[in-house]
């Protein structure tokens, strides 16, 4: 049976990648639904392209566009637009089997959980989504028994080196790969003045900008420490960060006997995609295989987390657990973004980070609107702190 694929976030890095892989399968997989935050011509070329039932521009602005686009291009498609109608189609059964989860931030959990509580098959790129409601969702997923394949390259390499029966009594530890971005052994002075065109210029991976920039802070390795903890249910203590700047080991897992299996192929990401499109079977991704000669040299180190601190407060805010990595997170967002509009420099996004976790009490997480709440009163916070330059 051809898979029904609903791709969220079409028009970014990891949406683009899916639809690349899927339109090499077309015996195997269909793009059913494509959606996009605000970009309305890039989301009707794609229609064109690929010819979905569904397109939902997220922006409400953009449906009068959307709708005659699609007409003029002679496509059958439906048009919707509005957050809503993500998460109305994400539980629709006519429309999809699986979800890639691929908005960026936060703006990602809502259309995320629904796929989750129907019970689809979830290709999760928007870790954000786990760093804010990891255990709500998890648990979601369990209910459901939703399938959830990890589309970030470390989580979907210990997703391939653990075995498939969940059973986790033999790993002794997992260790995830980091590049260390494109200020790798810079210290903290040299980064004062960097702008946001180096910052996302990353030297492995074509990313997204808000990615890129998590890359180049390290906080990008500090959400997926969070991500990895719900992930694949394991504590702090068993969670390692080694950086490795060819960025061909994508991480590994060592086992109690003293085996450790890791996960190799070039940096992209169609490789995980294919993973999570193809299983149980191994499909064509377009990705070619590793000339470990032509590269010559596996390099590792410890991460320098007093020139990037983001790592060492997503881990506390890991240990801390309840609300901090949600409010880790929004106050992450609201931070990047500033950074990338040039209202703050770079060492001002951990201080950021740091005044809101400091200002904010960490509560018990039990709840969907505990977490909504804390991730709302981080970014007024956060926002707060900006425009009146307490962080600047
Ligand atoms: P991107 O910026 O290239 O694309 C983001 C997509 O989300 C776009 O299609 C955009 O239209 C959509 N979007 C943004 N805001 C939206 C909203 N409010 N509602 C609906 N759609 C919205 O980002 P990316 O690099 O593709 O990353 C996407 C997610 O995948 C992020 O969570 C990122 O951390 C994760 N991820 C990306 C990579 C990568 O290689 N790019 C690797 C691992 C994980
Ligand atoms: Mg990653």
């Amino acid at each position: 049976m051809i898979r029904r694929v609903a791709v969220f976030g079409a028009t970014g890095s990891i949406g683009t990648s899916a639809l690349d892989v899927i339109a090499r399968h077309p015996q195997r997989l269909r793009a059913s639904v494509l959606a996009a935050g605000s970009n309305v011509s890039a989301l009707i070329a794609l229609c064109a392209t690929h010819r979905p039932d569904h397109a939902v521009i997220a922006d409400p602005s953009g449906l009068t566009a959307l709708r005659s686009g699609l007409r003029a291009a002679g496509l059958a498609t439906q048009a919707h637009a509005g957050m809503a109608a993500l998460d109305a189609l994400a539980v629709d059964a006519e429309a999809c089997d699986t979800v890639v989860a691929a908005i960026v931030g936060a703006a990602g959990l809502d259309s995320t959980l629904a796929a989750l509580r129907a019970g689809k098959r979830v290709l999760l790129a928007n870790k954000e989504s786990l760093v804010l409601a990891g255990d709500l969702m998890m648990r979601a997923a369990r209910e459901a028994g939703a399938v959830i394949v990890p589309i970030d390259s470390e989580h979907n390499a210990i997703h391939q080196c653990l075995p498939a029966d969940g059973d986790r009594s033999g790993v002794a530890r997992i260790v995830l790969t980091a590049s260390g971005g494109p200020f790798r052994g810079r210290d903290r002075a040299a980064l004062a003045e960097v702008t946001p065109a180096q910052a996302v210029a990353h030297p492995k991976w074509s990313m997204g900008p808000k990615i890129s920039v998590d890359s180049a802070t390290l906080m990008n390795k500090g959400l997926e420490l969070i991500e990895a903890h719900h992930l694949f249910a394991t504590p702090s203590e068993r969670l390692d960060v080694l950086v490795h700047p060819q960025s061909l080991v994508h991480s590994l897992v060592e086992f109690i006997d003293g085996s450790t299996l890791a996960q190799l192929g070039l940096p992209d990401m169609r490789t995980a995609l294919a993973v999570g499109l193809g299983s149980p079977e191994r499909i064509a991704s377009g990705v070619s295989g590793l000339d470990l000669l032509q590269h010559g040299r596996l390099d590792f180190e410890a991460p320098d987390t007093d020139t990037f601190p983001c790592l060492a407060l997503a881990r506390a805010a890991l240990i801390a657990g309840g609300t901090a990595p949600a409010l880790l997170n929004a106050a992450n967002e609201v931070a990047v973004s500033a950074f990338l509009q040039g209202r703050i420099r770079f060492l001002a996004i951990p201080a950021l980070v740091e005044h809101v976790l400091a200002a904010l009490p960490t509560l018990p997480a039990d709840s969907l609107d505990v977490l909504r709440d804390a991730d709302a009163q981080a970014r007024r916070a956060a926002g707060q702190a900006i425009d009146s330059g307490v962080v600047h």
